[in-house]
């Protein structure tokens, strides 16, 4: 290879380089909204349509990090206890944190969360939970706010 087509080469490979690391530098450190949070839920949750689940999807963060993440999953696991937020806080529960850990992390799903789910998460001593569409029939938050 010339000379020249190797440094015009290297040039485009470090070029190429730096913008992948400053891509990386102002995601990470760039502090997302509940909005941009909750986005990714919904990411998730359609990754399920088509698949005959309902489209609910739980993330779990700290802070901008991912800890935890699941959808419903009823129909492929013929299970009626499989939700999204089960899942995910199981997956948290799996990793053992401190109770003041547990306190710094956000639920965020994209459907309000059942009893079983909102109790799932108060035993869990998750701080906040998110939701984004509210569940008349079975929805837990009026719940939680009596109480
Ligand atoms: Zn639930």
């Amino acid at each position: 290879m010339p000379e020249e087509s190797l440094q015009t080469a290297c040039r485009q490979h470090l070029t190429k380089h730096l913008i992948h690391t400053a891509f990386y530098v102002r995601i990470k450190i760039k502090n997302m909204t509940v909005d941009e949070k909750m986005k990714l839920v919904i990411d998730l949750a359609e990754k399920s349509l088509g698949t005959n689940e309902l489209p609910i999807a739980c993330i779990i963060f700290h802070n901008d990090t991912i800890i935890a993440q699941a959808y419903t999953s009823e129909n492929a696991d013929k299970r009626l206890l499989v939700h999204a937020e089960i899942k995910a806080l199981l997956e948290l529960d799996q990793k053992k944190l401190g109770i003041k850990e547990k306190a710094q992390m956000e639920l965020y799903t994209n459907l309000e969360p059942c009893m079983m789910c909102l109790g799932a998460a108060i035993s869990s001593f998750v701080g906040k939970v998110y939701y984004s569409l509210d569940a008349p029939s079975d929805g837990a938050a009026k719940w939680a706010e009596k109480t």
